[in-house]
């Protein structure tokens, strides 16, 4: 799908970022083809291109005269106009990458830390995060996103349990991240963060309302809508690893028993005895069930399977689930399979995470996306201005 401009509801910000996200999904391309999509005069392209050059952020490129005048110059993002840096925090340790304004990983660290406690964790980012935009000096840092396991802030929910993290309740994350790296900080559910980088940089440009299913240490997932991934009324839409799959099943940390994530994850594995392949046989009939749920829930056009899993046993879990029950997905005319696997791999979730910090940049979409109500009123206030 693409967005349209427009001077009435948003204002200038708003058509600035919709020029760059074409000019990054068409790349190379004309002003004139920019305008045409998103529905902008030439001109208005002509003086937001211009600002943008001499910013940085684009690159403008000339073919050699034909004998017919100039021909237009094609225009692409500069990768180098910017970088933001991506932090996973996961009960097994830190990752971290520098991503370029592609969306590129230009640089990535990781640091073993079981079940780090905040103080730790933010000790090693606190390395880590010159250690990498060292790589480039001169270069111009947009800002830090940390994603990081849910739910946030659901008393007796967030941060208990083997697939989540102990000891971060009220810990006051975004400004610890900011005071820590002196950057703009963002932060975010590993699993929101990871359906953004599929969106910005993986199938998002195949589909534009799918389910995000991430399967990681821990389950969880985003539908994506019209290219925005829903978020709930608190941000914690997606805990779909709490969904009760067996009736009386194993005991949840989350005080439920028979929780979809007790069997299906990376952590359900690691506690299975008998080997991949008869855990694969095992949870079959489970992931099946789930793919059912989450298909009559959103009539997605497809189920992305994503998150931290090697691609490898993503690709066997969709041929676990090969005979998937009747549902309002089974259509005649579907032009592509039910479950897809993602292209975007691990990093998904560190250029999800960086891209909550270029997004302001990025991102048309941003503004709907992932704002909390203070940035919201932000947001408002520049619109206000601009208009
Ligand atoms: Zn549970």
């Amino acid at each position: 799908m693409t967005l349209r401009g427009t001077n009435q509801e948003f204002g200038r910000p708003f058509n600035r970022r919709i020029v760059l996200e074409s000019i990054r999904l068409h790349a190379p391309i004309k002003r004139a083809d920019i305008a045409r999509r998103v529905g902008l005069t030439v001109q208005t392209v002509s003086t937001i291109v211009r600002e943008l050059e001499e910013q940085g952020y684009i690159l403008s490129l000339r073919d050699e005269p034909n004998g017919r005048g100039l021909p237009p110059s094609q225009l692409r993002i500069n990768p180098d106009g910017g970088y933001a840096v991506g932090i996973h925090v996961t009960p097994l340790g830190v990752d971290a990458a520098l991503v370029n304004l592609s969306g590129e990983v230009v640089e990535s660290a990781h640091r073993d830390a079981p079940n780090a406690t905040p103080d730790h964790a933010f000790e090693l980012i606190g390395a880590l995060v010159p250690e990498l935009t060292g790589q480039r000096p001169g270069g111009r840092i947009l800002g830090v996103g940390m994603a990081l396991p849910g739910p946030f802030g659901v008393e007796s929910m967030s941060f208990v349990g083997p697939t989540t993290m102990a000891g971060w309740q009220d810990v006051a994350l975004r400004e610890r991240l900011a005071d820590t790296t002196g950057l703009p900080a963002f932060l975010e559910t590993d699993m929101a963060a990871s359906a953004l980088g599929e969106q910005l940089y993986g199938l998002g440009t195949r589909f534009s309302d799918y389910y995000y299913l991430y399967f990681g240490y821990g389950l969880g997932g985003a539908m994506v809508h019209d290219g925005t991934v829903l978020r709930g009324a608190w941000g914690n839409a997606g805990e779909i690893g709490h969904i009760p799959a067996i009736p009386d099943g194993e005991p949840c940390p989350c005080g439920n028993r028979g929780c979809l994530e007790r069997y299906l994850s990376l952590e359900a594995l690691g506690r299975h005895a008998g080997g991949e392949a008869e855990w694969l046989r095992q949870i079959g009939p489970i992931f099946r069930n789930a793919i059912a749920t989450i298909e009559n829930l959103f009539d997605p056009e497809t189920v992305v399977l994503g998150g931290l899993a090697p691609l490898d046993l993503l690709e066997k879990l969709t041929a676990a689930a090969q005979h998937l029950p009747n549902t309002v997905s089974a259509r005649k005319d579907r032009a592509s399979p039910r479950i897809v696997v993602t292209c975007g791999g691990h990093d998904s979730v560190l250029r999800g995470a960086a891209a909550l910090a270029v997004s302001g940049v990025l991102s048309p979409r941003f503004g709907q996306m992932f704002e909390t109500d203070e940035h919201r009123g932000a947001a408002l206030r520049e619109r206000g201005a601009a208009a």
